[in-house]
């Protein structure tokens, strides 16, 4: 079925076609009226109703945080949209794009145009922050790591990738399910909300429209954090806003150190937002430090 939710949805879930107006009516009935939805289940279920909560968003949730949506951040689940026309985007921004050649090219031309940075690659800032000058820090990694995880660490999720690729003959057999020649799935991502190990099949090439006769697909496994291991996601619960404040009210004592981006502030962001916080940041330093060489 399609995700989020959207007209498209409802049709495939009633099995017949519709307009938005019934859509519109029948999630007018199946609401809860909950005025200010104070954690995931509840902002799904004050939008959809018990129902679909419980086909699309509660095993996910549970596989995907190990949580039970109560327990969890409206945030959560709440920026997901739900949308009574066609549009099945994940995102609510009206233009959505990516790098045409891809974020690793775009990085690799913004460092060719800043010969003033010098890059160094798998390395832990700690291991080197002493050797190299600089007047002002700015930190991406984790707060809780900063400060040595003095009140705690903070808790993450972590996810585990499993690629695998197709050549054209495999791919004759997945033409019906795909919809077209070349390609595994229907759609760039695939969600699986309740039976399976991993949340979703993510299949690349339909967004960046490579033309070739070939495929991979990612299949997406949660997986629990551990030092060593990428800390994806954090999350978001009442305990751990409390435990992020005390490391933000240490970090807000430092005029010289700047905390950017997902990790340094807790809080899960897409590229857009990042990009904003840090072109936001960009702007303060350069009025603080203006005229002064860095
Ligand atoms: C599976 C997944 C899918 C996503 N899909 C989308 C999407 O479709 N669209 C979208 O807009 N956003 C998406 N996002 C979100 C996007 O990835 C983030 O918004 C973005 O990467 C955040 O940038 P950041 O710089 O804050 O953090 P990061 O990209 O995580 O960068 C932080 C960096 O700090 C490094 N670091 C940590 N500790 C240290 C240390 N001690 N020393 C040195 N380096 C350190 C880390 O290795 C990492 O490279 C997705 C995220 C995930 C996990």
């Amino acid at each position: 079925m399609d995700f989020p939710i959207n007209l498209n949805t409802f049709e495939q879930f009633l099995g017949r076609d519709s307009t938005s107006e019934e859509f519109e009516a029948w999630l007018a009935s199946k609401r809860v009226p909950i005025e200010n939805p104070a954690n995931s289940e509840e902002v799904i279920v004050s939008q959809v109703g018990w129902e679909l909560y419980e086909k699309f968003f509660k095993n996910y949730t549970l596989k995907q945080w190990k949580k039970d949506p109560r327990d969890l951040d409206a945030s959560v689940c709440g920026r997901i949209p739900i949308r009574t026309n066609r549009d099945d985007r994940y995102l609510r921004e009206d233009f959505q794009a990516l790098p045409r050649e891809g974020y690793h090219r775009m990085f690799e031309r913004m460092l060719a145009a800043s010969p003033g940075v010098d890059l160094i690659l798998d390395t832990d800032y700690r291991d080197i922050i002493g050797k190299v000058k600089h007047d002002h820090l700015i930190v991406t990694g984790p707060i809780d790591e900063y400060f040595d995880y003095c009140f705690g660490p903070l808790p993450y999720r972590s996810l585990r990738f499993e690629n695998q690729s197709f050549g054209p003959e495999q791919l004759q057999e997945r033409e019906l399910i795909a919809g077209k020649p070349g390609y595994w799935q229907p759609a760039m991502q695939v969600n699986y909300p309740n039976d399976e190990e991993y949340t979703r099949i993510v299949e690349i090439k339909h967004a960046t429209g490579q033309e070739t006769p070939s495929t991979t697909i990612v299949r997406e496994y949660p997986d629990d954090y551990a030092p060593g291991k990428e800390a994806y996601y954090p999350i978001p619960t009442p305990e751990t806003a409390a435990l992020y404040r005390q490391y933000a009210e240490k970090g807000a004592d430092l005029p010289n150190v700047s905390f950017v981006g997902r990790l340094a502030t807790y809080r899960y962001y897409n590229m857009d937002q990042v990009v904003g916080m840090a072109l936001a940041e960009f702007e303060k330093l350069r009025e603080r430090y203006e005229g002064r060489k860095v």
